[in-house]
């Protein structure tokens, strides 16, 4: 698997794969090919229309992670990361809860959480959106998570 084949015109296969964690554990995280659709899918509809709104690089992170990197770092065993339809997202310079914002008013998604987002603190947490696979009817569920609770709509 070629790690600089471009997903889209910013993106490539190893920004939506790249993990610290896995590089320091020795994880394997390359992902089955026939997810690396699915992946695109987060390139062109999510992460481009960002890029291009907000004008500057971003850096997407966790748009895979294999079972035994999600199991590392505690996620949900439902976590959407798994099957490359979520991706975690922050913008230099933007503040996350203003992200998440712009992300429900403009794009489709299947969720958008503000993650550990603390108010004052512009760079806090991170936003995870998520994309249902193609033919998949998309939730539009918008959450936000904060001392280990989910609570509906966007806090700041
Ligand atoms: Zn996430």
């Amino acid at each position: 698997m070629d790690r600089h084949e471009k997903l889209s015109d910013h993106f490539t296969l190893g920004e939506l794969i790249k993990s610290e964690t896995a590089e320091r554990k020795g994880i394997n995280n390359t992902p089955p090919v026939n997810l690396v659709p699915k992946l695109r899918r987060l390139c062109t509809e999510l992460l481009e229309p960002i890029r291009i709104n907000y004008g500057k690089p971003l850096r997407p992170n966790s748009g895979y992670r294999s079972i035994e990197l999600n199991k590392e770092i505690g996620g949900s065993s439902a976590s959407q990361h798994c099957k490359a339809e979520a991706v975690d997202i922050e913008v230099p310079g933007v503040s996350n809860y203003d992200l998440a914002v712009w992300i429900t008013n403009n794009l489709d998604f299947d969720q958008v959480i503000l993650e550990c987002y603390r108010e004052g603190e512009p760079n806090s947490g991170w936003v995870h959106v998520s994309l249902k696979d193609e033919g998949e009817i998309n939730r539009s569920m918008i959450l936000t998570y904060s001392n280990r609770t989910y609570t509906n709509g966007l806090l700041a």
